[in-house]
């Protein structure tokens, strides 16, 4: 494609040049497909004071950036390796550990910028002969007819393309355009984000304990600081929220019983509202959906980013195959095939992670002390570990080709 001449339209526009549908761009570009991306942000958006936002790559995302090759470009400032993890129980004795010697690998994941791995793949995209970024315009229309898909967009262009995938996240005008209804439901919790300096070293290790209010996450970055996600109910975030920092800094230390000692240093905090979100089709008429367009869930396992890159790798490896055979990519038969497949694994994620979710936040001791002797139970068996840590490291459904090395 002439980068210049997206007038003539693409094979496939993706609306939303975030993490997940960047991912998607290049893995359809790779296989020769004309894509393009629009985004409704400016091309270089305002710089987020502190705290970075992060999220927790796991080993099969990992791969997928690479085949992209876009994971070596990734400098240690973004991304930073942890080689643990340690789950607690903060109203009983329970505790788990992960360990990714264990299983004969280096690392079980890594902590990764989001602006930073969000401007690598744009610089790659920038880059590739088939695919480039519109920023500041947004898809206000889009009309199917019987061989493309038509959109209008904010700006007074017009755009043909085969297909039309949504990775325009939690709010997603495609999924409004498609008509495509949605299962919502808050977790009447907020995610209070920050950076912080802990007065102990964070050993490689990724953290969490669960409180009464909620999980609370250190996640190791790099410069030995840690990125925390503190999830409480509404109430309690609003009170943390209004804290000094001195006083947030006591609070938080106390709250994760200073397994990391005192906090020296604290970001600006931001706060996220929780919700669980759940398309009940994933695709309509020459449409896709992705990544949180497609879904969202609770982090307390660190797995939205995840799914959405999965999600990316999964249609596009359905629609390059059906590509190299030089025949229609987008039909519903093949678009099918993409829900069927990622619909119901993310459907088994929401689910787990909601039943975690309410089983940690239920405070009558008996279930403590049940919740307990499970955690306990299951640090003491080999073999439910090895499995657990399968699917943590995103081998645990039907792995797309690009993440399997
Ligand atoms: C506190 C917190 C911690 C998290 N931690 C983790 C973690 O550790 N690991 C993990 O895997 N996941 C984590 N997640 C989830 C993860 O952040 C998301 O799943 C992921 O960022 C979704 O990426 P996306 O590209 O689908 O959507 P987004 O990142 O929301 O990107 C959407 C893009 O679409 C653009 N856009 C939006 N609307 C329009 C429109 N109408 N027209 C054009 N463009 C539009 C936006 O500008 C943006 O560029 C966490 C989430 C939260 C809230």
């Amino acid at each position: 494609m002439n980068k210049h001449r997206y007038d003539l339209g693409c094979d496939v526009l993706i609306n939303g040049a975030g993490l997940v549908g960047s991912t998607c761009a290049l893995a359809l570009a790779q296989n020769g497909l004309d894509v393009l991306i629009l985004d409704q942000s400016p091309s270089d958006p305002p710089i987020q004071p502190e705290p970075v936002r992060v999220s927790a790559l796991n080993i099969a995302s990992q791969n997928i950036l690479t085949a992209l090759s876009v994971w070596n470009s990734l400098s240690a400032e973004i991304k930073t390796p942890f080689e643990k993890i340690e789950v607690w129980d903060a109203t009983g004795r329970g505790h788990l550990k992960f360990e990714a010697a264990s299983i004969g690998i280096e690392q079980l994941g890594h902590i990764v910028s989001n602006p930073g791995i969000c401007a690598t793949l744009h610089q790659a995209i920038n880059e590739h002969p088939n695919t480039s970024i519109i920023w500041a315009d947004a898809i206000t229309e889009c009309v199917t007819s019987e061989n493309k898909i038509t959109v209008l967009t904010e700006n007074g262009r017009t755009i043909n393309s085969q297909l039309l995938v949504g990775s325009d996240g939690a709010k997603s005008k495609i999924r409004k355009l498609a008509n495509i209804e949605h299962e919502a439901n808050s977790y009447q919790q907020v995610a209070i984000v920050a950076s912080v300096t802990t007065s102990k070293p964070h050993g490689s290790c990724a953290r969490q304990r669960f409180l009464e209010t909620g999980p609370l996450a250190f996640l190791p970055i790099s410069n030995n600081q840690c990125s925390i996600v503190w999830s409480s109910d509404l109430e309690e975030a609003n009170r943390l929220l209004m804290l000094s920092d001195t006083a947030f800094s006591e609070a938080l230390a106390a709250a994760f019983n200073y397994e990391l000692g005192s906090i020296e240093s604290v970001s600006l905090r931001r706060s996220f509202p929780l919700a669980r979100q759940h398309a009940k089709r994933y695709i309509g008429d020459r449409i896709a959906l992705i990544g949180d367009a497609a879904h969202t869930v609770h982090p307390l396992a660190g797995l939205g980013a995840n799914q959405g890159i999965s999600d990316a790798a999964a249609l596009s490896q359905i629609i390059n195959a059906r590509h190299s055979e030089n025949r229609d990519f987008s039909t519903r038969s093949v678009l099918r095939r993409y829900e069927r497949w990622r619909s119901s694994e993310n459907a088994f994620l929401l689910d787990t992670i909601d039943s975690l979710q309410k089983c940690f936040g239920i405070q009558n001791p008996v279930v403590s002390r049940a919740r307990s002797a499970g955690l306990n139970l299951t640090d003491r068996s080999d073999i439910l570990k090895r499995n657990l840590m399968h699917h943590a490291i995103g081998f645990g459904g039907q792995t797309p080709l690009l993440a399997q090395k």
